[in-house]
């Protein structure tokens, strides 16, 4: 089935100039590359992408990380949107476990994260986990004129295309 997912390189990853690798492990699949923007990560992009683990002990460092506190204020995100044949599968197969010190080692989290010291996972990229999850994130982060396929039903709204 065809399916769609957000990739996105994490504040670490961006840092440490790892979005070139990223974006060659990616078109090393058949899966095809259908938008991709540089995002300021605001407070409330963050807290509403990872709005489902707000309960969890982490999500306060989570949110600090993904805002770039971490890592020198690096603010910055490259958001990807993938599309494809088992895109979730392919994605997180090139992505590991979410644990690094638990991943495969030649995944992207395996070769290029680490653990902190206050137990925040510092697992490089991100990559939507099921397809519900990928069309939900998708519309959180780009507006259908950002997305080069009509991979989701728009209506025009006020003179835009807004998500239905
Ligand atoms: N995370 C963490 N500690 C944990 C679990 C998750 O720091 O024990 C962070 C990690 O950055 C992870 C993110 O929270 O990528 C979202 O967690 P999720 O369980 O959705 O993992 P993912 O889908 O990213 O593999
Ligand atoms: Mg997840």
């Amino acid at each position: 089935m065809t399916e769609h997912i957000l990739v996105i390189i994490k504040p670490d990853g961006m840092l440490k100039g790892h979005a070139g690798h990223v974006l060659a492990r990616f078109e090393e699949t058949d899966l095809l590359l259908v938008g991709g923007r540089v995002v300021k990560v605001t407070r409330e992009l963050a807290e509403t992408h990872y709005a489902h683990l707000k309960d969890k002990p982490f999500f306060a460092e989570l949110i600090r990380f993904l805002m770039g506190e971490l890592h020198n204020n690096q603010d910055m995100v490259l958001a990807l949107i993938f599309s494809g044949e088992d895109a979730v599968k392919k994605g997180r197969a090139i992505a590991g476990a979410t644990n690094p010190e638990l991943a495969e080692p030649h995944s992207i989290r395996g070769s290029l994260g680490r653990v902190t010291t206050k137990g925040v996972f510092e697992n490089v990229i991100h990559v939507s986990s099921d397809a519900l999850e990928g069309e939900r994130e998708i519309k959180l982060w780009f507006s259908p004129d950002e997305v080069a396929r009509e991979i989701f039903p728009s209506k025009l709204v006020a003179g835009r295309k807004a998500w239905l």
